[in-house]
């Protein structure tokens, strides 16, 4: 009999975020009381569905341990994140192996993106464990987009089939295990793990969330995540 798929998630957080401007990794900015990074982990405490949580930390990241989050919940577990965020995700996976059924999944979310509401988790997990490959969360482009080279316009893309992509992205984990592996084998610059399984020739689907579901780069992102998480949950 085939086992039932566990969900697993792993949060890379082992980035330095040198565009907010700030002295420490932007994950560790506290929002509303709390870092980014706790906001970001917390939909997947509290979400029943998921087995537990890998965080992928910098090698000299003196923050994480002054948290409270691997004390509030023994889901929570820490490995050496690496120089991409793609290393860092693959060595997350690296340590599933030894409790992986080949049918789980893993649900990859950025550390800075602390607005991800629980209904949108929700449905994405419903949506991809249906799924033979799985998805991710993103939202339609409302504005008009142009191609442009040195400032020049080239051309405007077709923005009805442009969709924003944000974490988190769920997906089999061998699956996204091995295209992850391919890409950084073949030095395909990845930013996102849907574009490491596109790459591999996979079809990932799209599952509309909210669009306040924003990745903290900039100083002025800190002001509107405060606002947004302020308006509606986590809190
Ligand atoms: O830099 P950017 O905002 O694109 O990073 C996205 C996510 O990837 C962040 O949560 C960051 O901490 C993480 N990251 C990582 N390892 C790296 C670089 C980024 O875990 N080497």
């Amino acid at each position: 009999m085939k086992a039932v798929p566990k969900c697993w998630a792993v949060i890379p957080a082992a980035g330095i975020g040198e565009r907010v401007g700030s002295s420490i990794p932007k994950q560790y900015l506290q929002i509303a009381g709390r870092t980014i990074l706790e906001h970001a982990i917390n939909p997947f405490i509290r979400n029943h569905r998921i087995a537990g949580i890998t965080v992928a930390l910098h090698p000299h990241d003196v923050h994480f341990e002054m948290l409270d989050i691997k004390s509030s919940s023994d889901k929570v577990h820490i490995v050496t994140g690496g120089d991409t965020r793609a290393h860092s995700v693959l060595n997350a996976l690296d340590s599933f192996e030894a409790k992986l059924d080949e049918n789980d999944f893993v649900l990859v979310h950025d550390a800075a993106r602390p607005c991800l509401m629980m209904s949108d988790l929700d449905q994405l997990m419903d949506v991809c464990i249906q799924h033979e490959v799985g998805g991710i969360i993103g939202s339609r482009v409302t504005d008009t987009i142009k191609h442009v080279e040195n400032n020049n316009i080239v051309n405007t893309l077709d923005r009805e089939n442009i969709w924003r992509a944000y974490t988190p992205q769920m997906f089999r984990l061998v699956i996204l295990r091995s295209a992850i592996q391919k890409a950084l084998k073949d030095k395909i610059g990845i930013t996102d793990e849907a574009s490491a399984l596109e790459y591999a020739g996979y079809q990932p689907c799209m599952v509309e969330g909210d669009a306040r579901n924003i990745k903290v780069t900039t100083a002025e992102d800190i002001s509107l995540a405060e606002t947004f998480l302020q308006q509606e949950f986590n809190l």
